[in-house]
């Protein structure tokens, strides 16, 4: 116990010596004493060792609080919310990048990962999810009964945090994560813990598809099972020079095709490390146990290629891997965008990436990505068949696939930050300008991937945003979650 005694003394606080941080400590302690990590203490330092990039792992919140139970999450917040400068931030698996999404400063950080629970319902038609199990745990525990769900694409990324955001991964014909969600256990500003499903609250029910950590804290996901074996796939890697073209070509046939084979997907990164150069890594995946199938052949025949490491796999292999390529513990930079599928905008974004990299090439130990996925039509209309989400996603111009591009920035040292994060958001516009300029432009931003300078839940759309204040009012009158609860991606006003 590290506290100020004198926080645990009615009338101290707000007295210097006992900060609104060790107040709000002293207070949870009172309530759940052997939930609560101090600074040195094994648990606190495992929860900050545990964030993915080092920005979130250097903020060090005035005590971590590890819950055990959706009545432990429930005693915290009903402490929180009657004490309204008590700041408190919400972690599950820790991967958004940014400082402060999901840990606090001078604050009280609840970390869910010891909610870790699952369970099959209705037969194996529904698993239970607690929001602390990470993607490959899920995977493997479904993999034994020849199930899966719709998650992300590597094995350490948290359920809690993608399902929140929406969540995008492999399965073309399940939309995005969220919209195979059936029911939640929320615990909302009051302490309640709430079953929200599509008849109970269906209101709450659909801002959670998309709205983060807006209405609550989240202690359970149920979502549909589907049927999986092995699947085929495997990351393919070539110079960019002699490759460009056959690359961009094949991925906006594969995206835009009006036959497009729901149990295909690829995603294709353009990256840069010193040491090589600009190359691609394609990520051709196909959800049944078929080599190299006619849909992702556009991929497999470009030629000249340096690896590949496609093969039949396992969803919990693929996901493994993907999860080796982004270790923990560097400083991170994320943003996201979309635009219409279309050639010339593909060659637009490469220029605008290649133009980037003469601003980042001598900062230390850098790795330059750009990811692009498809969204085709088939997905969209999946994710609009289970649906029921606040994700808002539009098409622009209608009809047409839309192409997600997100980054990936890496480095090692603070005093690169600025030169990192300028030569980013200066890519960013650059894609952006190219795009408006081409008419292919789509104003959505996907929250998972989001930069902090950027406002996804406004790119969901005014109605949306709307609904989603009311809802945020009529679940949280005294906006506990707006005002308390200040990391990661809030309501707009
Ligand atoms: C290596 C890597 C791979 C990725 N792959 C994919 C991918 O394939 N598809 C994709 O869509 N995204 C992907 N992402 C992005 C990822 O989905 C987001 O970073 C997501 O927020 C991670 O969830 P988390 O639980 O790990 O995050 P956290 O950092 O713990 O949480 C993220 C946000 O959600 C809030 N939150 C978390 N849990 C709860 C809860 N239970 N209740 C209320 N609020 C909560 C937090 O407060 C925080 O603001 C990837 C990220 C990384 C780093």
């Amino acid at each position: 116990m590290k506290i100020l005694v004198a926080c645990l003394l009615p009338g101290f606080y707000p007295a210097l010596v006992c900060t609104a941080g060790n107040f709000c400590c002293a207070q949870l302690e009172k309530v759940l004493p052997d939930k609560l990590h101090y600074p040195g203490d094994q648990v606190y330092n495992a929860s900050l060792s545990s964030f993915w990039s080092e920005q979130e792992q250097s903020v060090t919140p005035i005590c971590v609080l590890r819950p055990v139970s959706g009545r432990d999450v429930s005693e915290i917040i009903r402490t929180l919310a009657t004490a309204p400068k008590c700041r408190f931030a919400v972690k599950s698996g820790g991967h958004m990048a940014q400082a402060g999404a999901a840990n606090i400063e001078d604050g009280v950080t609840i970390d869910l990962s010891a909610l870790a629970q699952f369970s099959f319902e209705q037969g194996r038609s529904r698993v239970t999810l607690g929001p602390g199990l990470r993607w490959g745990e899920v995977y493997n525990k479904l993999a034994a009964y020849g199930l899966a769900v719709p998650g992300g694409r590597s094995s350490d990324v948290g359920v809690g945090g993608y399902l929140l955001g929406g969540g995008l991964g492999y399965f073309i014909p399940y939309g995005f994560g969220c919209d195979n969600i059936v029911a939640y256990k929320v615990v909302v500003a009051s302490g309640a813990i709430q079953n929200v499903d599509a008849v109970t609250h269906p209101e709450l029910f659909r801002a959670l598809k998309g709205g983060s950590n807006n209405f609550g804290i989240v202690v359970s996901f149920t979502l549909r099972t589907f049927p999986l074996g092995r699947v085929w796939g495997g990351n393919m890697v070539y110079l960019a020079a002699p490759t460009v073209d056959q690359q961009l070509k094949a991925f906006s046939d594969f995206t835009g095709n009006t036959h497009y084979d729901v149990h295909a997907t690829v995603q294709m990164s353009i990256s840069f490390a010193p040491s090589v150069g600009i190359i691609f890594v394609d990520q051709p995946f196909y959800a049944l146990p078929r080599i190299n199938p006619p849909a992702l052949r556009s991929f497999t025949r470009i030629r000249p290629r340096l690896q590949d490491q496609t093969s039949l796999t396992t969803l919990t292999a693929f996901a493994n891997a993907s999860g080796q390529l982004s270790p923990l513990g560097f400083r991170q930079m994320t943003w996201s965008l979309s635009v219409a599928n279309d050639l010339e905008t593909l060659h637009a974004l490469f220029i605008a990436f290649n133009n980037s990299i003469p601003s980042i090439a001598s900062v230390a130990g850098i790795a330059w990505s750009i990811t692009l996925e498809p969204l085709p039509t088939a997905f969209l209309l999946s994710s609009a068949k289970f649906g029921g989400n606040s994700l808002g996603l539009p098409i622009r111009p209608r009809g047409k696939a839309l192409v997600l591009c997100d980054s990936s920035f890496t480095w090692i040292n603070e005093n690169d930050t600025a030169t990192v994060r300028n030569a980013g958001l200066k890519l960013l516009d650059d894609i952006i300008r190219s795009a408006r300029q081409l008419g292919t432009y789509n104003d959505w931003v996907d929250l998972n991937h989001a930069d902090y300078s950027q406002d996804p839940i406004s790119s969901y759309g005014r109605a949306n945003g709307a609904f989603m204040r009311y809802v945020s009012r009529r679940y949280d009158p005294g906006q506990t979650f707006q005002k308390q609860l200040p990391g990661g991606f809030k309501l707009p006003a």
